[in-house]
């Protein structure tokens, strides 16, 4: 038996209390006497459940190798096609960039990661195997979840369908898609076939679709059609929806409560380049909400840290969230509403759940959100992960 007290930290930034923890679980919040066998003085400071970063690549960032000259043209094509030839040419590995990301997340309070992994008939199942080693390397330190993730397309791409087959077989969570009519102009084709192999396979989907305006409500409606006929109702998320975004306020509204009526979750970025789907009217209409990061420092582009803290910064910008409620949501999206998308049992700070904690010194959340102080310490499982902004462990 291992335990721990937390001594003197506020939940959620409410009254100090205690945090006991044995055998990687939140037995108790209450005071408590240090009669346990390790003891950790939180002096004060706010206790947050894990961070969860809901969409992520850790199969391609160039995190550790030098500053990359951006080469991709603007087109969504040329940024696939780019990737796809320097992946070798700069050896970019996904075993050891995803472990590079796992020691970032780490340092930053993330316990919980769903990542995104390429397929394509040039790469197979490299990115997935690469990203399959780190989830078991990394086991005591991240929850990751692989999404099987077509990104060159699947319908004009023949061998795609069969290598995320073999993933699912061995050990992918999650059927990913693709802008079904932008990437392989054959919506009904790469639709039957997603949610075939999420039928096959008993797994969740999660599609990225950046499709925009009328062409992604297009999609998404055909999204909905096969949720609601195979009754995948909480098992769908929907990354990016920019066309949620769209200027014609009443037909996002009619998409926002069909996604509702199904269940079908958001994942988000907050970008501020685009349109994105607007967090206070998701949650109005009770559409689910999660985020992520995306891809960082990578050929797509140059931003990006995997702080879900500064995530949530993002998302308060963007839906120009300015009271401490607003602000405090936009935390819940980055914690709560990433475990409900990849439905993490035991989650939160509460008796009885994991032990995945995060103590940041700040005297409210909504000054946590704005201020970002580096992570005090980070707890997974109740083992001490990251202390200081720094994570506990290394990785070549
Ligand atoms: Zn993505």
């Amino acid at each position: 038996m291992t335990e721990l007290l937390l001594k003197n930290v506020r939940p959620f930034g409410g009254a100090a209390t205690d945090i006991l923890i044995r055998d990687g679980r939140i037995v108790r919040i209450g005071k408590a006497d240090a009669s346990a066998a390790e003891v950790e003085d939180g002096g004060g400071a706010i206790a947050i459940p894990g961070l969860i970063e809901a969409h992520a690549h850790l199969d391609k960032s160039l995190w550790g190798m030098g500053w990359h000259v951006h080469q991709a043209g603007p087109a969504l094509e040329d940024k696939i096609s780019t990737e796809r030839r320097l992946r070798r040419e700069l050896n970019i590995d996904p075993a050891r960039q995803s472990a590079r990301q796992v020691a970032l997340a780490a340092s930053h309070g993330t316990t919980a990661i769903r990542s995104h992994v390429d397929i394509d008939t040039d790469q197979k199942l490299w990115c997935f195997e690469g990203v399959a080693a780190t989830r078991e390397r990394f086991r005591d330190v991240m929850d990751i979840e692989i999404v099987a993730f077509p990104q060159s397309g699947l319908m004009i791409r023949p061998g795609t369908l069969e290598l995320m087959d073999e993933a699912l077989a061995n050990g992918a969570d999650v059927v990913g898609g693709l802008d079904p009519c932008g990437i392989d102009r054959d919506p009904k084709g790469q639709l039957d076939a997603i949610f075939g192999l999420a039928e096959k396979h008993g797994k969740p989907i999660d599609i990225h679709l950046h499709e925009a305006d009328d062409l992604g409500a297009f999609s998404m409606e055909m999204i909905i059609e096969r949720t609601r006929a195979l009754g995948m109702q909480g098992k769908v998320t929907i990354s990016h929806a920019f066309c949620l975004g769209m200027t014609d306020r009443a037909r996002a509204a009619s998409l926002t409560e069909q996604l509702a009526h199904q269940d079908i979750a958001i994942a988000t970025t907050a970008p501020a380049s685009r349109p994105v789907p607007m967090a206070a009217e998701l949650r109005r209409a009770g559409v689910r909400l999660c985020a992520g990061s995306d891809g960082i420092r990578d050929t797509w582009g140059p931003y990006g840290n995997l702080d879900m803290l500064e995530r949530a910064l993002f998302i308060g910008l963007r839906n120009n969230f300015r009271n401490d409620a607003d602000v405090e949501y936009a935390l819940h999206i980055c914690t709560q509403g990433g475990a409900d998308v990849m439905e993490l049992a035991d989650y939160g700070l509460r008796e009885g759940a994991f032990a995945d904690i995060v103590l940041l010194d700040a005297e409210t959340v909504p000054e946590a959100v704005a201020a970002r102080p580096k992570r005090k310490l980070v707890l997974k499982r109740g083992k001490p992960v990251a202390r200081d902004g720094q994570a506990l462990f290394t990785v070549e």
